[in-house]
């Protein structure tokens, strides 16, 4: 197992945001989290890379525990964010370094990679994910889904055990997405874990080997591709419009 969520629950102040959540997740998953606007989704996933913590409950990820009722410290969080990269919806790329640069600042800094191999190594990734004549270009002068490829890159580089996307497809054209689709679908034959936070369904759909569903912090829906075709609970039939 790469993954367990174990009675998670998260408040900001009075506002419990997140409601007693359990799910786990094998190696080469793609646990999909659908749900409302609002519903906690990305909350969620920043629980899993502790961006956000909760107070109550436990995680287990890529070999590591952690109890929210105990204190979690700076050095657990480094530690953890070297196997559980995170690929955001406005990308985040460094604005001042070159494409390469933004791929192999981090391998080079926090796992001591040599500049050479991690070069080699992101040259490799840039032409798997067809973006390879990018290498020298400016983030911001790339195009929205050119972006996203390099964000990808840049987080396949740290050799992550689980990878979180949140809503990966926002703001892209279906062509666009497509592309997406099959880059999760291609790193489906690694070990890697998946998880991505998305609101389309029908991507969700052509990716997903696991679904959780929710609505005001709470699961209402969690099992494997099929209950996309045979949910069973009238919330979830309607988030499908069934
Ligand atoms: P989703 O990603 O499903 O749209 P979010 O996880 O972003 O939902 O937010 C869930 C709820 O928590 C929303 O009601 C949102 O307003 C609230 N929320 C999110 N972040 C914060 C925060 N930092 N402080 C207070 N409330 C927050
Ligand atoms: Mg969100």
């Amino acid at each position: 197992m790469e993954l367990e969520v174990k009675n998670l629950s998260k408040s900001y102040g009075s506002f419990e945001v997140l409601k007693n959540i359990n799910f786990k997740c094998f190696p080469k998953d793609v646990l999909v989290i659908l749900g409302p606007s609002g519903s906690g989704k990305s909350t969620l996933l920043k629980t899993l890379n502790l961006l956000e913590l909760a107070q109550d409950g436990e995680l287990e990820i890529s070999g590591q525990s952690f109890n929210f009722q105990q204190k979690i410290n700076e050095e657990q969080k480094i530690s953890l964010r070297k196997k559980v990269g995170m690929v955001f919806q406005q990308y985040n790329l460094w604005p001042h370094l070159k494409v390469l640069d933004n791929l192999t600042a981090a391998p080079i800094k926090v796992l001591k990679q040599n500049k050479k191999d991690a070069r080699i190594k992101a040259k490799e990734l840039l032409t798997q994910l067809e973006i390879q004549d990018k290498l020298d270009s400016w983030p911001l002068l790339l195009s929205g889904g050119q972006q996203q490829r390099v964000a990808i890159a840049r987080a396949l580089m740290m050799e992550p055990d689980v990878l979180l996307f949140d809503e990966p497809t926002a703001a892209l054209d279906p062509k666009i997405t497509n592309q997406v689709v099959k880059i999760v679908n291609d790193l489906k034959h690694t070990e890697i874990t998946q998880i991505i936070v998305t609101h389309e369904v029908e991507f969700a759909k052509k990716i997903a080997t696991h679904v959780l569903y929710l609505e005001d912090g709470k699961v209402i829906e969690y099992g494997d591709q099929s209950i996309f075709n045979n949910p069973q609970t009238e919330k979830f039939k309607h988030y499908l419009n069934m």
